[in-house]
């Protein structure tokens, strides 16, 4: 399973987003940033900050 940790990411949040893929990850981490922490669907989809999720990702 992949996971994210909120904090790695920089947000002041204690969530850690799981999934099964790759893209399965960052479609949840995409959901929880606009649900939760008041992104635009647009800012999260940006090529830095998909790197910057990316890069975070951890196996487990
Ligand atoms: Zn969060």
């Amino acid at each position: 399973m992949l996971t994210i940790a909120c904090r790695d990411v920089g947000q002041p949040c204690d969530c850690v987003l799981s999934g099964e893929t790759e893209e399965e990850l960052l479609k949840s981490a995409a959901e929880h940033a606009v649900n939760d922490h008041g992104y635009k669907e647009e800012e999260i989809m940006t090529p830095e900050m998909q790197q910057n999720i990316k890069s975070h990702i951890k196996r487990v």
